[in-house]
C-alpha cells in the first residue's frame, strides 16, 4: 500500500506552504484527484486539503466583473443568480457536466485543474507521455475516438481537455489568480492551459508553490445572447464529443461582437478568434455562421477514429451561434 500524509490547510498561506517543495496535491472536491490516486496515476506524498480556505464566495465588482473563489462548487456557480442572467453560457456548461452529485462536490479550481480522460493515461500501463514523459503516445495509433482532440494536438499527445466549464470561461474571457507564500499573479485564462507540444506532462501555468485562489470573469457583453451546445454519445453524464460556447451581440441584424470556444475537440479549452473576427460586422445568418464554423476548424488534424468530430464541431458552432443570436434578438425586444 502506498502511504501519504494528509494535511488540512486553514488559510491560503498555510496551503501553499504545505504544498511547496514536495510531491503534493491540493485536495478540493476530490472528484478527479481521489480517482487518480486510487488508480495509482497520481502518487502524491502529501494531500493538502483546501476545503477550509476562505475561497468559496462569488463577488461582483464595480467594473462589472465577477470574482469566483476557487472553492465555489460547480452547483453553486451554476445556480448563482448573476451567472444565470449575465453568464448563462457558463451556467449551461456547468449543468451539462458530470452528474448532480459530482457538481455538488466539484470546485471551480479543481475543474480548471482536472486531468485528461484518455484511457491510456488512466490505465497506468500503456505508454503515455503525459504520465511518463518520453514513453510515447498510445492514442495516436490506438483507439482515439471519444476524448481525443483534432485541434492543438502534437505527435506526443492528442488527449482532449475534458472540462465544460472552462470552455464557457474561454468564451467569456477570464483571468486566473494565483497565490504563492509571498506573491500573487494573474494569468489570462487562455494562456493558463498549455498545448501539449513536446512536453504534454506540463498541462498548465501553475508553479509548485502556487494555489489558484479565484477566477475573474470579464464583464458581460451588453445585450449579448449566449448558449452552450454539448454533443455527446449519451445525453447525460458523458464528456463532450464536440461542444461550443457562443456569445453573440447584435446591432439590428449585424453582428457587433461574437465569441466562440470549443470543447471535446481541443487539447485545451479552444477559443476561435479568427472565426470571431470573420463574424464581426457580418449579418447574423446561417451563411455567416457556417463560414465561421469552417474557419474555426481550419487546420484540424483527424485521427483514425475521430475524423467525424470535424463536421460535428462545425454543426455545434452553427447551432450555438444561431441560438445565441436568437437570444440576443429576443433580449433586445424585451423591456429593460
Ligand atoms: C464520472 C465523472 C464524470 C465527469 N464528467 C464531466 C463532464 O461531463 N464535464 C466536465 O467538465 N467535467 C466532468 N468531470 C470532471 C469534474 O468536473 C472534475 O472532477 C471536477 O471539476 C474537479 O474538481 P474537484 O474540486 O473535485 O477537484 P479535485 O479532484 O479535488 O482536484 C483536481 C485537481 O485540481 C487540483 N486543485 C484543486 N483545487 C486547486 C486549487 N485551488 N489550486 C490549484 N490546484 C487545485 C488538485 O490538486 C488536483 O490535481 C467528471 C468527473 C467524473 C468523476
Amino acid at each position: 500500500m502506498r502511504q501519504f500524509e494528509y494535511k488540512r490547510a486553514e488559510n491560503t498561506r498555510g496551503a501553499v506552504h504545505a504544498h511547496a517543495g514536495q510531491a503534493s496535491a491540493y485536495l478540493a472536491g476530490g472528484t478527479t484527484l481521489i480517482d487518480l490516486v486510487k488508480l495509482d496515476i497520481m502518487q502524491p506524498e502529501r494531500l493538502v486539503d483546501v476545503n477550509r480556505l476562505d475561497l468559496a464566495d462569488i463577488e461582483h465588482s464595480d467594473g462589472g466583473t465577477l470574482k469566483i473563489g476557487a472553492m465555489v462548487r460547480n452547483t453553486t456557480l451554476a445556480y448563482d443568480q448573476t451567472v444565470q442572467t449575465d453568464y448563462s453560457v457558463l451556467s449551461e456548461a456547468l449543468l451539462q457536466g458530470a452528474s448532480r452529485q459530482l457538481r455538488n462536490r466539484a470546485t471551480t479550481g479543481g475543474n480548471v485543474m482536472q486531468r485528461v480522460r484518455c484511457s491510456y493515461f488512466r490505465d497506468g500501463v500503456s505508454p503515455c507521455n503525459k504520465r511518463e514523459p518520453g514513453s510515447g503516445c498510445s492514442a495516436i495509433d490506438g483507439h482515439n475516438r471519444e476524448v481525443f482532440a483534432v485541434l492543438g494536438t502534437s505527435e506526443h499527445c492528442i488527449a482532449v481537455h475534458p472540462s465544460d466549464m472552462c470552455v464557457a470561461m474561454a468564451a467569456i474571457g477570464a483571468t486566473v489568480h494565483l497565490a504563492s507564500a509571498d506573491s500573487e499573479r494573474a494569468v489570462d485564462f487562455l494562456d493558463f492551459h498549455r498545448l501539449p507540444g513536446d512536453t504534454p506532462h506540463i498541462e498548465h501555468d501553475l508553479k509548485d508553490d502556487e494555489l489558484i485562489t479565484h477566477i475573474t470573469l470579464d464583464a458581460p457583453i451588453k445585450g449579448a445572447g449566449s448558449t452552450y451546445i454539448k454533443l455527446r454519445d449519451r445525453s447525460s453524464y458523458q464528456f463532450a464529443l464536440a461542444s461550443c460556447a457562443a456569445i453573440v451581440a447584435l446591432d439590428g441584424d449585424t453582428i457587433r461582437e461574437a465569441r466562440i470556444a470549443l470543447g471535446g475537440v481541443g487539447t485545451k479549452p479552444w477559443r476561435c478568434k479568427q472565426a470571431e473576427a470573420a463574424l464581426q460586422g457580418a449579418s447574423a445568418t446561417d451563411e455567416s455562421f457556417k463560414q465561421a464554423a469552417q474557419i474555426a476548424m481550419e487546420g484540424a488534424t483527424p485521427y483514425k477514429h475521430n475524423a467525424f468530430k470535424i463536421p460535428l464541431a462545425r454543426k455545434a458552432i452553427v447551432r450555438a451561434l444561431r441560438d445565441a443570436a436568437e437570444r440576443a434578438r429576443r433580449s433586445a425586444g424585451e423591456p429593460t
